[in-house]
């Protein structure tokens, strides 16, 4: 090889090399050049949120909440995500580990191909939809960074429409159901939990501090249809919206022969967690509450959003207890949604992040790109 052929591939393989190539090392040819596209790196780590007020639902009461903290890097980029497991969707630090851990994201160099690495991510194994929307959130949040814009623009959303959030007073003691009550004077919504027998005291209990309207959920307390739809009545005279999974969503026919009689909307939680739960409940429902751990995340909420909403069903957007990342992620839906229960950042005491925002008790979205939020 002549000396000016020699300097010309030293130069253009200086230039266009990834790897350091010494110039002696020109001599040893042929030279591989190496694409320097980087590549998504995945990483995870456990984390306990404590909880304000332990929080008692129809089935249990806890003080703690397991979530699992995500990230992923591209290019010096950081997406941010969460799984949050709350202990009736059977996923701890220890499963949602064992899933991450199988999660290969360096087989990817394309951040922007979001359908191929979560149709992956979804076919790793059944369930675990938590651990699935905590890599689904950490990669809408870093692609929305490299776009530049929050995902609630991407979408084509409107951020003036974001519905007010509701804040939720679990079951109690009458004095602990008051004085919660009054904590929760800067909402404009408030979401009670029923179903342990002592509903009508409960929403008195309410009523004695404020007329404000009120969503209720029975997380599936109610067993006999005849008594649900007595309830449905009163408390339809009570000033409430909705009901929330009423029933046992095991017992479609008795849920369905309910929201045809009933005066408030039947809104479908514990028994619609994924699209294709939807698509089957939705003859028995008039609203669906989509939660981004429920359905592995904003991918999947996204369509759930919008099949709802075309057949005209109401949609309402909620979360787990769980950081500002997880409720910010989902928050980017609420312009889309009729209701809005975000207040599992409100419930704990040691968020690691900043996000979205409750002024005047509507649901606030910033412009930072995006699920917009910041590590605090
Ligand atoms: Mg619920």
């Amino acid at each position: 090889m002549n000396s000016v052929r020699r300097t010309f591939l030293k130069n253009y393989i200086l230039l266009t090399s990834s790897v350091l190539v010494l110039p002696n090392m020109v001599n040893a040819l042929p030279i591989k050049v190496i694409n320097k596209k980087p590549l998504l790196k995945f990483s995870y780590k456990p984390y306990t949120l404590e909880l304000k007020h332990v929080f008692t639902v129809a089935a249990n009461s806890r003080s703690t909440t397991p979530v699992m903290l995500t990230q992923i890097e591209y290019d010096g980029i950081i997406g941010y995500g969460e799984a949050s497991m709350p202990p009736y969707l059977g996923e701890s630090h220890e499963t949602v580990g064992k899933f991450l851990a199988k999660v290969n994201l360096s087989q990817f160099s394309d951040p922007f191909q979001i359908d191929d690495i979560l149709t992956y991510v979804d076919s790793i194994d059944i369930n675990n939809t938590a651990a699935k929307a905590s890599v689904d959130i950490a990669l809408h949040d870093l692609v929305g960074k490299l776009l530049g814009k929050p995902w609630h623009k991407l979408w084509g959303y409107n951020a003036a429409k974001t519905p007010n959030t509701s804040f939720t007073i679990g079951i109690d003691t009458p004095e602990v159901v008051k004085q919660k009550t009054l904590e929760a004077m800067p909402y404009k919504i408030l979401k009670v939990k029923l179903g342990k027998g002592n509903d009508k005291e409960m929403i008195d209990n309410v009523r004695g501090v404020t007329d404000k309207p009120l969503f209720v959920d029975v997380n599936q307390g109610w067993k006999d249809r005849q008594q649900a739809l007595d309830m449905a009545h009163w408390l339809s005279e009570q000033g409430v919206i909705f009901i929330e999974q009423p029933m046992p969503k095991e017992m479609t026919a008795d849920i369905a022969w309910l929201t045809e009689r009933s005066p408030l909307p039947i809104i479908a939680d514990e028994a619609v967690q994924r699209l294709t739960d939807l698509v089957k409940q939705r003859n028995f429902y008039s609203g669906v509450n989509i939660k981004l751990m429920k359905c592995t995340g904003m991918r999947e909420a996204h369509k759930m959003v919008e099949f709802a909403r075309s057949i005209g069903m109401n949609v309402m957007i909620g979360c787990m207890t769980e950081t500002s990342c997880a409720v910010s992620a989902a928050a980017q839906l609420s312009p889309a949604c009729d209701f809005a229960d975000l207040d599992g950042s409100l419930l704990i005491k040691n968020d690691v992040f900043e996000g979205m925002t409750i002024e005047d008790g509507k649901v606030t979205l910033n412009e930072r790109s995006g699920i917009g939020i910041i590590r605090k």
